[in-house]
C-alpha cells in the first residue's frame, strides 16, 4: 500500500484517537526510517523513546526470530525461562531484587499504585492515598490518568479515582504539606517527559527521597521514559545517587516489543501475594527474550558512556541554536532526552523538519522534543542541528 491507501483505510476503520498524520512508516534500520512512498527519514524520536537501540537492532531481531520459532507465548501458570532471565538481569543492574511484568507503561503504573495500597494493608496500617505531580504523565488507564497531573487527559472520563492529590513538581515544601497520614505513596517522573522535559533543580529528588523515608511513605519513580539508558544512566535516578522503593519501566524495555515492568525492594514485594495481581501477556517468552537482548546491548561496556558523549554534543549544538534564534527560550536535556522550549507553538517546526526528512516531536504545545535512538552519531546530530538552524532562520 502507498501512504494514501493506508490513510484511506485508517480513516474508515481505526477509531480516531490519533488524528490526521502525514506519514506511514513501513521500514526501519538503525536510525533510518522509510515511508510507504519510499522517502527516507532520520529518526530523532525513536517511537517516543522506545527503539532506543535503533530500528531492527540485529541482536534484538535475532533474539525475536529465535524465540518466535521456539515459543511465543505460555501463561504465567507455568515458569517462563526468558522472564526469569530478564528478572535476574534487571535485579543485577538495579536496586530492585523483585520484578513484575506487564504490557506497557500505564499498566506498570497501575501495578505500582496497587502494590503501594496493598503493601500498607498488609502492614496493618492502610493508607491508600497517593501524591503525584502537576504536569506529570503516567499513562491512560483510569488510575494512570488520575495520577497524571494534566486536566486535558482527564476531561470526560470522570469520575476519576479518589485519593490522588497533586502538587507542583520541584517544590519540596508543597510535597511535605501534602503527605497526610492517609498518604501511602508519592509518585513522580525523575524528569517529566510528556509534561515538557522538565528537569528538577539539583537536590530535589534527594530531598524527595529523604522526605518519603522520614514520613514513612513509598517512593515510586515512573521511569517509563527516563529509564533504559535515555539519560545516560540505565535509570535516571542513578544520576542523583538515590533509589526509589518502586520503579516502573516500559517504552524502551524491549526495544519496541510491547512490555512494561515494575521493580521493587524485597520489602515492598511482600505487598503482593499469590493471586493479588496478574497479567496474561506479562513477561511472555517473546517480549522477555527481546528485553534480555536489549539489556545485553545497553549494558555492554561503553554503550551508556557513548550516550553521555553524544548527548553533550547535541546539547552544545542546541545551545548554539538558542544563541542565534531568539524564538528559543530554553534548552533542557539529560543524556539523549531534550526539550527545546520556544516562544511559539512548535507544530509548524516539527512539520518542516519532517518535510526535510527528520522526525522529532512535541512535549506540550511550545516544547520541541528530541528522543533519538541512543545509537545516533555526531554526524546525525550535525544534520539535525543544521536543518533546525535553517528552518528557524527561514521562519
Ligand atoms: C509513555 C509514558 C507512560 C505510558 O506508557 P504507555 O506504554 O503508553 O502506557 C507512562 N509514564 C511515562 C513517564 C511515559 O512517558
Amino acid at each position: 500500500m502507498n501512504t494514501a491507501q493506508i490513510k484511506e483505510l485508517n480513516d474508515k476503520h481505526v477509531i480516531n484517537t490519533y488524528g490526521a498524520r502525514k506519514l506511514a512508516l513501513v521500514r526501519g534500520e538503525g536510525v533510518t526510517l522509510w515511508d510507504a512512498d519510499g522517502k527516507e527519514y532520520l529518526d530523532f524520536f525513536a517511537g517516543i523513546a522506545v527503539t532506543n537501540l535503533g530500528h531492527c537492532h540485529p541482536k534484538v531481531t535475532e533474539a525475536i526470530r529465535k524465540q518466535a520459532g521456539t515459543l511465543v507465548h505460555v501463561s504465567n501458570l507455568y515458569y517462563i525461562e526468558p522472564q526469569v532471565e530478564l528478572a535476574a538481569l534487571l535485579a543485577k543492574h538495579t536496586f530492585a531484587p523483585r520484578w513484575f511484568f506487564c504490557n506497557c507503561g500505564a499498566t506498570a503504573n497501575e501495578a505500582a499504585i496497587k502494590i503501594a495500597r496493598r503493601y500498607w494493608v498488609q502492614k496493618g496500617t492502610p493508607k491508600p492515598e497517593l501524591v503525584a505531580m502537576n504536569q506529570s504523565f503516567h499513562g491512560r488507564t483510569i488510575a494512570a490518568i488520575t495520577a497524571t497531573g494534566q486536566p486535558k487527559y482527564q476531561e470526560g472520563f470522570e469520575p476519576l479515582l479518589p485519593g490522588i492529590h497533586h502538587v507542583p513538581f520541584d517544590d519540596i515544601g508543597a510535597l511535605a504539606g501534602a503527605i497526610t497520614p492517609q498518604v501511602g505513596a508519592v509518585m513522580l517522573e525523575p524528569i517529566q517527559g510528556e509534561g515538557g522535559v522538565r528537569i528538577p533543580s539539583e537536590g530535589y529528588l534527594k530531598a524527595v527521597r529523604a522526605l518519603c523515608t522520614e514520613r514513612n511513605v513509598l517512593l515510586i519513580f515512573d521511569e517509563v521514559q527516563t529509564g533504559m539508558g535515555r539519560t545516560g544512566k540505565f535509570m535516571a535516578h542513578e544520576l542523583d545517587g538515590i533509589t526509589p522503593d518502586i520503579v516502573t519501566l516500559a517504552k524502551g524495555l524491549a526495544n519496541g516489543v510491547p512490555m512494561g515492568a515494575l521493580g521493587c525492594t524485597e520489602d515492598v514485594a511482600s505487598g503482593f501475594s499469590v493471586g493479588s495481581h496478574a497479567c496474561t501477556f506479562g513477561g511472555n517468552p517473546l517480549s522477555s527474550a527481546a528485553a534480555v537482548a536489549t539489556l545485553n546491548v545497553l549494558l555492554a561496556p561503553g554503550f551508556l558512556e557513548n550516550v553521555v558523549k553524544t548527548g553533550a554534543y547535541l546539547m552544545s549544538g542546541l545551545q548554539g541554536l538558542a544563541k542565534n534564534h531568539s524564538v528559543i527560550t530554553e534548552v533542557r536535556g539529560k543524556g539523549l532526552m531534550f526539550g527545546v522550549e520556544m516562544k511559539e507553538p512548535v507544530a509548524p517546526v516539527i512539520g518542516k523538519m519532517l518535510d526535510r526528512g527528520i522526525i522529532c516531536g512535541p512535549a506540550g504545545p511550545n516544547v520541541l522534543r528530541f528522543l533519538p535512538p541512543l545509537v545516533i552519531t555526531t554526524a546525525h546530530v550535525d544534520r539535525a542541528i543544521s536543518t533546525l538552524d535553517d528552518i528557524l532562520g527561514g521562519r
